[in-house]
Formats: structure tokens, sequence, C-alpha cells
């Protein structure tokens, strides 16, 4: 059957590097047999520019009817002065939230010849590839939220005369931990078996049923290896020592903070594809940098990220792995032969721009 897929280019850069990607998966299709068919749509500031919203409801029909989405970035300081509900980032929030995409997975890739893009010694991060895996959709961001104003509030053995005080809460069930866990475990069996959990159980009573539920659905993973650390210690080894992790699942405020470090790891931010994944399967792919309008219409980002979101999407929405791997050794051909877009080029070094670096992908593909 022909796989249906959704093109949201989006806004700054997001048109150029979505380009790039549209011609590898046109030499996908019409070189390697690839039965996909696709179309293109409008979110964030452009979708504002047309329809006076930043996702309009035929953009979020057409993404729930597809296999998955292809997303550049969006944003722009253009609309920085718009109300809150019309800035283009809550088009993507939207999308996300309408798709029920509760699964963020977002590798961290260092490929070896970019081990000194890093800011650890390259013996470190050569050759790093972890997976994180974020939950989205609950925990703090989603939980109750208030401000109030009370006679009196303790703090410690002190009682403070009239204070405000917010509260966010942190709330999961097991239902939510069962499914985000289980992706993690599907996930490590297509990779190195190991799926380290990130939790803070000492403290927290919902990291307590966090670890437990963890615990019971690894129990169907006899074949994944589980480990579990509190979030402290998570991040110092992330940079202590990154490679000892392969997959790595935690809730959405941990998640949020060790995959920005973890990207870190890695010094190559028009490098790094995300997936966010829903219960059928379907994902929105995107590269995790944003539209970079200091750099948009010059033709020099670079386009890896989004070629690398599109190796994403056949992995796990298409379930085309083979394909997938084909994307990422022409981005390893392209790389060694010294190519390099101005975000990874070193001091010195001879850049290409967007178009020739997507153009020599196309080519190293075969
Ligand atoms: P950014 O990721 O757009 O840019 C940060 C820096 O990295 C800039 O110097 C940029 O030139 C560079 N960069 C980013 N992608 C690159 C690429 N592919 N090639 C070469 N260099 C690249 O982050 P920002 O500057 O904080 O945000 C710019 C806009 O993007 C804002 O409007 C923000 O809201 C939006 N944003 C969107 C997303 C998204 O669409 N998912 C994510 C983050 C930020």
């Amino acid at each position: 059957m022909t796989a249906k897929l959704l093109i949201l280019p989006g806004d700054g850069i997001g048109p150029e590097i979505v380009r790039e990607a549209e011609k590898v998966l046109v030499a996908l299709r019409d070189r390697h047999g690839l039965d996909v068919a696709w179309e293109h749509g409008l979110i964030g500031g452009a979708a504002y520019d047309a329809h006076g919203e930043p996702l309009p409801a035929v953009t979020l029909e057409k993404a729930k009817a597809a296999d998955a989405v292809l997303f550049g970035a969006i944003g722009g300081p253009q609309y920085d002065t718009l109300p809150k509900a019309l800035r283009p980032e809550r088009g993507l929030l939207a999308i996300r939230a309408g798709m029920g995409l509760y699964a963020n997975l977002r590798p961290a890739i260092l490929y070896p010849q970019l081990a000194d893009a890093s800011s650890l010694k390259p013996e470190l991060v050569a050759g790093l590839d972890v997976l994180i895996v974020r939950e989205l959709t609950g925990g703090i961001y989603f939980g109750r939220r208030e401000t109030r104003t009370v006679e009196s509030h303790r703090v410690g053995d002190t009682v403070v005369p009239k204070a405000v005080v917010s509260s966010d809460v942190e709330e999961y069930s097991d239902f939510e931990i069962e499914r985000i866990a289980r992706t993690a475990f599907e996930a490590a069996r297509l990779r190195s078996k190991k799926v380290c959990s990130v939790d803070k159980a000492n403290v927290l009573e919902s990291s307590q049923l966090w670890r437990e539920t963890v615990i019971r659905v690894g129990q169907d993973y006899p074949d994944v290896e589980l480990s579990h650390l509190y979030v402290d210690n998570a991040a110092m080894q992330l940079v202590r020592a990154p490679k000892q992790f392969d997959v790595i699942v935690t809730g959405n405020l941990f998640g949020d903070i060790l995959s920005d470090i973890a990207a870190q790891l890695t010094g190559s931010i028009g490098m790094l594809p995300s997936a966010s994944m829903n219960a059928a399967g379907q994902g929105l792919f995107e590269p995790i940098h944003g539209s970079a309008p200091d750099i948009a219409g010059k033709g020099v980002a670079n386009p890896l990220a989004t070629i690398l979101s599109l190796g994403m999407l056949l992995r796990y929405s298409l379930k085309r792995g083979d394909l997938a791997d084909k994307i990422s050794a022409a981005v390893q051909h392209v790389l060694a032969s010294g190519l390099r877009t101005g975000d990874i080029a070193a001091p010195g070094e001879a850049k290409v721009g967007t178009v020739a670096m997507g153009d020599a992908v196309v080519a190293a593909l075969g």
C-alpha cells in the first residue's frame, strides 16, 4: 500500500532544509522502490500569514490522515508580538496534542568524523549513539497549576505572614508510564538492547510509581537489560561517560533537560533529528533546531538533521529500517568525504551550502 506523508516546511530555514529532504524522498521513490506519496501543508507563521492561525483545521486533518508528518521548523521575530494563541509555536503544540503524540524520541549521535565538534574530549564521545525517550504529554507541564496569596506560609521552621505561592503538580498514571516504557523497550530491541530509566524515586511519589511500573513492563522484555538512575546522577553520567547509555527513558521534565544535555554533547545542532509518536505508530519527524532566522534565505543551513528525520520516519512509521540505514550511510559517506556546512565546519575549513549538501546525500544514496 502506498504510504501517505504530509510535509510541513514551516518558517525561516524550514522550507530550505525540507526541500533537501524531499529530494532524498524522491530518490528513494524513484531509485529504491519506496511506495510513497505526499502533499504539503501550512503550519506556524506561514499558516498565520495565509489563514490567520498557526494550525489551520485542514492541516491537522491531513496530518491525522497521513502515516507520518515531516516537519521543518517554525517561528520568527516578525511573530513575536502576536498574542500567545496565534504564535507559530502554538501550531506545533496543537498538532502534537491533536495527533496524540506522547513519545518523543531524540537520538544524540556523534559521527566519528565530527568528534572534534563536541565540548567533551573526542575519545569520550566519538561514535556516541544514545536515544532519549521522553514522555511528552504528561507530568508537571500538564499538571494542575496555580498561584495564590496565603495569609501565612511555612518555610522550614519559619512562618512567613502573607505570601504569594505558586505550584505545578507532577502527576503520572501507570497507564502513561507503561506506554512510554513499552516504546523505550521496543526501541531498545532495534538497537543495543539496554534501557536506563531515569527518575527521582528517592524523593518523589510519582517517581516511585514510575520505577515500579517500568520494572513490571520490563518483565515482558527479558532480552533487554534494564537499569535505573536518579536524574541528578544521570545528568552527571551523561557528561562523564555518555557512551555507557543505549536508550534512556524518562518523564517530560527530566527528558526536556537530559535531551538538551545529550544534544550538546554532539556539538552540532544542525545534525540532530527527532520523532514524536502516537499509539497508532503515526509520527511527526523534525530536526531539533528551530527556524534559525539569522541564516534564513541565505542557503547555508545544514539540511542533515531534516534528512536524518526522514530516516527516522522511514524506520519508525513506515517500518523501512533498511532505507533509514541507507540514509545514515549516505550521510556518513558525505561527512567522510569532507563536506561541511558552516555550523559543522572547523575554523578555516571549506564550506558548502544547503543545496550542495542535499545533492551530495542524494548522490551517495546510489
Ligand atoms: P535555532 O535552533 O533556530 O537557532 C540557534 C542557532 O543555531 C542559530 O545561530 C542558528 O543559525 C543555528 N542553527 C539552527 N539550525 C541550524 C541549521 N540547520 N544549520 C545551521 N545552523 C543552524 O534557535 P533560536 O535561535 O533560539 O530560535 C529561532 C526561532 O526558532 C524562534 O522563533 C524559536 O521560537 C523557533 N524554534 C522553533 C523550534 C521548532 O520549530 N521545533 C524549535 C526551537 C526554536
